[in-house]
């Protein structure tokens, strides 16, 4: 059917590329660019010989003309962004000055401000329309299948929904006294930031890691769970009909969050330039260097995660509540395509939103959130995709 550029070579990419290959018939060629082009190829090197061929390409994806030069070479129909957030803006301008359609699981952040906010993205809706060429927001799990998971729910079984929380529940472990499941840096800027949620049309702010709760999770047992800001908070509070309030919860273990804890009192999780030896070096990218690297903990990492929504509402007239959520194993993961769940269940969502595109199923020109197209093609794939999901029509509710 067509060509597919991926940017990026870390854990999420690794597993978008696999999901490729085993639909060669949608994703004819691919080409794997990133910053260190070794990475690609030891990707490209496990899966050569199938349906699907692949080439590799090193990029630098700060640079736009650097990536206009490589989809000119490659021609592909569609970009997927798994880099890391600070190349959405110029990923998505390569992609306008090319006239390709643009893909991605993370909101844009500027790396000297730990602020996730669509507003940089959004402002490219106009021109992404008149260019009729789509960029799909979020197609990850969480933004991704989560707000898919909310316009599920308010496309057949609510007239309004009131209330959502999003409950990301990760009960795997890889035996590291500390390391993160995706790429640290952004991990860490992401817990350390203040707490938000929406209520009644505000953001309410908390001290960071301020509201905990504990969650009984369908095949994971009770849980703690933390309130954070979550990116997908921001679009569904548009695109839901009658919201009230939406949070979004992660579990940590305390061993996690007292390493965290005396991490940020030394100043190791700081984004601030300090000077070292004669350099200027960013403690929190220092502390990246000396982490485990995420894709590294696929065959380490053992138990099952849970991510789903849980929502309260009205149905003709009647109250009503329905919980959604996808349970994975990080062994079967790992057996399947050499990662663990964390990286599988983001790089799933995103081969699914490319495919979605590349087969003309999702159409719409113009800059959108996953949750503006029509849900039922992605959660029909999402079941033939390795992230089967299952429902409940009377969850316990977080008050
Ligand atoms: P990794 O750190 O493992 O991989 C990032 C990759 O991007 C690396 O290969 C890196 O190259 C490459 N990269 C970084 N900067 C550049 C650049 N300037 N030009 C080209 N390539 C570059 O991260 P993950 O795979 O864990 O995460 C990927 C993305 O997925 C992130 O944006 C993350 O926020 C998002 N994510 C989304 C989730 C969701 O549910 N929506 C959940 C988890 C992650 P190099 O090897 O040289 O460093």
């Amino acid at each position: 059917m067509g060509k597919a550029l991926i940017i990026g070579a870390g854990g999420v990419a690794s597993v978008v590329i696999h999901k490729c290959c085993q639909n060669p018939d949608v994703f004819e060629e691919i080409c794997i660019a990133s910053r260190t082009v070794e990475k690609c190829e030891a990707i490209k090197a496990k899966l050569d010989g199938g349906k699907t061929k692949i080439q590799t390409a090193h990029v630098d994806a700060d640079n736009t003309d650097m990536v206009i030069d490589l989809i000119k070479s490659f021609g592909p129909d569609i970009v997927i962004n798994v880099a890391l957030p600070y190349q959405d803006l110029t990923i998505m301008d390569a992609c306008l000055a090319t006239g390709v359609n643009y893909v991605d699981t993370a909101n844009y952040e500027p790396p000297e401000i730990p602020k996730f906010e669509y507003s940089w993205q959004w402002a490219y809706k106009e021109r992404f329309e008149k260019a009729g060429i789509i960029g799909l927001l979020g197609s990850g799990f969480d933004p991704g299948v989560t707000s898919v998971f909310c316009a599920y729910a308010q496309k057949h079984y609510f007239d309004e929904i009131n209330y959502i929380d999003i409950v990301d529940a990760n009960a795997g472990d890889h035996g590291y006294a500390f390391a993160t499941n995706f790429n640290p840096e952004i991990n860490i800027r992401e817990i350390t930031a203040p707490g938000s949620y929406w209520e009644n049309g505000e953001w309410i702010e908390t001290e960071p890691l301020s509201m905990k709760k504990v969650y009984d999770l369908p095949e994971i047992g009770p849980k703690d769970i933390y309130l954070l800001h979550h990116e997908e908070i921001e679009s569904l509070a548009i695109n839901i009909k009658g919201i009230k309030r939406i949070r979004f919860w992660m579990t940590f273990s305390e061993k996690y969050l007292t390493h965290l804890k005396v991490l940020e009192n030394v100043g190791m999780t700081s984004i601030e330039p300090i000077e070292y030896e004669g350099k200027q070096i960013i403690p929190l990218q220092f502390l990246k260097a000396v982490l485990p690297d995420p894709a590294s903990l696929g065959p380490r990492t053992k138990g099952k995660t849970n991510i789903g929504c849980i929502m309260q509402g009205i149905k003709d007239g009647k109250p009503r509540t329905y919980y959604v959520y996808n349970v994975c194993v990080h062994e079967e993961c790992y057996a399947e395509v050499g990662s663990q769940a964390i990286s599988y269940t983001t790089g799933v969502p995103a081969m699914i939103g490319a495919m979605m595109i590349m087969k003309g199923i999702w159409n719409k020109p113009g800059v959108h959130n996953i949750e503006e197209f029509d849900p039922d093609p992605f959660m029909e794939a999402l079941n033939k995709c390795g992230l089967p999901w299952k429902e409940s029509f009377s969850p316990t509710l977080l008050d």
